[in-house]
């Protein structure tokens, strides 16, 4: 429909991305923090566009993630497999395409793939995971420092570009990368006190025992009870000075070099926050299932802070492209590196192929196209959104990308002859989280999961019957013929994209890895 159209009449696209911002911490989706989480912004574009309830992602974490959606390639065909890896830039990107179309191209904030960005006209990101209080950017001309808050610094270099930096002849696609709400969830010194006389409801999976997993759920590291440090995670007695203990040398230290870097008035508002509530949390000396609770509510309230900060950037963004008057012909979408728990499963953090991090959310306003307030239940992947991009602008989609575009469910509402299900394999182990590599296949209703490394263990679940997972059906009696028939659907899926990754169960060598 826009081969007719002049370059300058193809729609521009802003591209919001979060990391790690779970769907069901949007107030748009359905979910248990519902009641207690309006996102305003994120909210409205939902009423003003279309809102994909079954978003997944290929590869439940972040630099996995965005490579996906760099390439249109799942993870072992654009070697890109584990946050350790440099992404090699070299190679055919969407931006690249885009550029070449005649669009013009940004990136701002977190691109978390190493390296310099290439198919872009201008870039500012963080240094690897960068920091939340006045961070450092890598940019074209070299580093700068900016004070403020990430998410705020993010959103005014977008803005900054919108208003002065692009060349307005051209279509544009603006990649606005937030690094919130990532651990360790510092919000904005303005959303501190969000959420300060509630009680967050808990999660009904706050306390599970993984009773019915296959044993890597038990050998995780990545339990609120366990494995979420009261200091470093949630602040408690943190201060820019501190030294911590020895065994809290592995923890991840970022809200500590967060705290060094803010400035004299960041902190004294930070301690003034924090003191009197770390003061009260030591006289009541919890202990048990208390002493969780109350890390969930200090962990869950900051995440949603933080969340709150990456919901005002959409807002200032929608503002900025009205001011501009480009909102007609300017598609905004809404989209996050993976899903995460928020207590789920008595977890934090993400790599599991369970709904909580598989899932990604997905939403898009495009006037005149998209119908608002639409919903659709089709299966998209991130492994979509290249693709999606080129169709936008009236480019043609390389054979070799996976994905396929999503303009028949954007256009129509629902596109016929979909894919009836999703292909998922994660494969960092071992490393922080201890999650070991699986693989395996999501239909609209079933689930089947291989873990390769910790023996040779299936999961398989009724997503309809027992939408939290808690009851694996694998090798029940009764389920013979849908276990065979998952198998065979995962082995054809496998195929379909090349996956070739050796999936044998691994010898004890890998097992020794295991915690007693
Ligand atoms: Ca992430």
């Amino acid at each position: 429909m826009f081969s007719v159209l002049s370059a300058n009449d193809r729609p521009n696209i802003v591209f919001i991305f979060s990391d790690d911002h779970a769907p069901h911490a949007i107030g748009a989706y359905d979910g248990w923090l519902k009641p207690v989480n309006p996102t305003p912004h994120i909210d409205k574009l939902a009423a003003e566009g279309m809102l994909f309830e079954n978003s997944f992602c290929t590869n439940s974490i972040c630099g996995p993630s965005r490579a996906v959606i760099m390439t249109g390639k799942h993870s072992h065909k654009n070697g890109f497999m584990n946050n350790g890896n440099t992404f090699n830039w070299n190679q055919q990107t969407f931006p690249k395409l885009l550029r070449q179309q005649g669009y013009t191209t940004a990136l701002y904030g977190k691109s978390h793939l190493k390296g310099k960005p290439q198919g872009f006209d201008d870039w500012k990101v963080l240094p690897g995971q960068g920091l939340y209080y006045n961070p450092d950017l890598i940019t074209p001309k070299g580093n700068v420092r900016i004070e403020g808050h990430c998410t705020d610094i993010v959103t005014d270099l977008a803005v900054e570009w919108l208003k002065q930096g692009r060349d307005k002849s051209k279509p544009f696609m603006l990649m606005v990368q937030h690094k919130a709400p990532h651990r360790n969830w510092m919000p904005a010194l303005r959303h501190l006190s969000l959420y300060d006389d509630i009680d967050i409801p808990e999660p009904a999976t706050l306390f599970d025992k993984w009773q019915d997993n296959a044993p890597a759920a038990r050998y995780q590291e990545l339990e609120i009870d366990r494995h979420m440090d009261l200091n470093y995670d949630l602040f408690v007695d943190l201060t820019a000075d501190y030294k911590g203990t020895p065994s809290q040398k592995r923890q991840d230290r970022s809200a500590w070099r967060n705290m060094q870097r803010m400035s004299k008035d960041q902190l004294d508002a930070w301690r003034a926050f924090y003191a009197p509530r770390d003061k009260k949390f030591h006289e009541a000396k919890l202990t048990g299932k208390e002493l969780v609770r109350w890390k969930f509510q200090r962990y869950a309230k900051n995440y949603l802070r933080s969340v709150r900060g990456v919901d005002d950037s959409v807002g200032t963004l929608q503002k900025a492209l009205k001011e501009l008057g480009i909102e007609d012909n300017t598609i905004v979408i809404y989209s996050s590196d993976q899903g995460f728990y928020i207590g789920d499963h008595g977890w934090y953090d993400k790599r599991w192929m369970y709904e909580e991090s598989l899932k990604m959310p997905f939403i898009i306003k495009w006037p005149g196209v998209v119908k608002a307030g639409s919903r659709s239940t089709q299966m998209i992947q991130n492994l979509d959104y290249a693709e999606t991009f080129l169709d936008i602008a009236g480019a043609p989609i390389p054979e070799n990308m996976q994905g396929r575009s999503l303009l028949p469910i954007l256009k129509n509402g629902k596109a016929e002859d979909w894919r009836k299900s999703i292909y998922y394999h994660y494969y960092e182990y071992p490393s922080v989280h201890m999650i070991p590599r699986h693989y395996g296949i999501r239909t609209d209703r079933y689930k089947l999961i291989h873990f390769y490394q910790f023996g040779n263990e299936w999961e398989m679940y009724d997503l309809k019957e027992d939408p939290d997972e808690l009851t694996n059906i694998y090798g029940k009696a009764g389920r013979e013929k849908l276990q065979a028939d998952l198998k065979k659907q995962l082995v054809a899926i496998r195929r379909h994209y090349d996956d070739n990754t050796d999936v044998s169960e691994k010898p004890a060598a890998w097992q020794k890895q295991m915690r007693p």
